[in-house]
C-alpha cells in the first residue's frame, strides 16, 4: 500500500535535484548536502553544496 503523504523526499531525480554552487554536481540525496540561505532585497535566497569543503571552497573564491 503505497502512502503519498511518506514519499516527500524520497523520489529527488537528477531532473529536479539541486545542483553544487561549487562544482555544479548534483546533489541527490546527499547526506552531505548543505543549504545557505540569506536574504537579498526581501528575498530569501538558497544555494546548494554538496559538502563543506564545497561551501568552504566558494565563501574563499
Ligand atoms: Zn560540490
Amino acid at each position: 500500500m503505497v502512502d503519498p503523504t511518506s514519499s516527500l523526499g524520497d523520489d529527488v531525480d537528477e531532473e529536479n535535484a539541486p545542483e553544487c554552487a561549487t562544482c555544479g554536481e548534483k546533489i541527490v540525496q546527499s547526506p552531505t548536502h548543505r543549504v545557505v540561505t540569506w536574504v537579498e532585497d526581501g528575498t530569501v535566497q538558497h544555494r546548494h553544496f554538496c559538502s563543506d569543503d564545497c561551501r568552504e571552497s566558494y565563501d574563499a573564491s
